[in-house]
């Protein structure tokens, strides 16, 4: 059988600072520290909105959703997904997986990793086994090892719909 597949990568980083509320993936994470952003910062839903733009070829979430637009302010990213997933599917594009690595030194994901999990598939319309996020530490390296930043990088493999060629 010949599909018409396409990959998209989408990279997002955060600076963290004390007493931001922690979203990830939609998800509440208990923490000290949250991501500082010109929405509610969720770097995990900004990744995979950015890897299934990218595969799609449409343009890119920065550009979709500019920061520099108030309406963008503390905006919930839930919105984003879904408006990333209208688009896609105006272009006869499903989404098929999406595979999620979360750099960080806090919060420690691995007791939100199943919560994350459902609430990304949930948002892209997939089921669960079809998402993954791991968790890495930096080794105490660089920005994201002082616990100053943390950064996601998505993959996404999205069926185009259209003919194969
Ligand atoms: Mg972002």
């Amino acid at each position: 059988m010949t599909q018409n597949l396409r990959i998209g990568l989408g990279v997002d980083t955060h600076r963290l600072e004390a007493g931001r509320p922690c979203r990830l993936g939609g998800v509440q994470v208990p923490s000290d520290v949250g991501p500082v952003g010109h929405s509610d910062g969720d770097a995990i839903l900004h990744a995979a909105c950015d890897a299934c733009l990218g595969a799609a070829g449409l343009d890119d979430l920065g550009s979709l959703f500019p920061d520099t637009d108030a309406a963008n302010k503390n905006r919930d990213s839930k919105e984003f997904c879904r408006q990333t997933l209208a688009l896609l599917v105006e272009q006869g594009c499903e989404v098929l997986s999406l595979d999620i690595v979360v750099e960080a030194e806090q919060p420690k994901l691995a007791p939100h990793r199943a919560a994350i999990r459902e609430s990304v598939a949930a948002l892209f319309q997939i089921s669960g086994d079809r998402v993954n996020v791991k968790g890495k530490s930096a080794e105490k390296l660089g920005a994201i090892g002082r616990g100053e930043a943390l950064r996601v990088t998505a993959v996404a493999l999205v069926s185009t719909g259209a003919a194969a060629r």
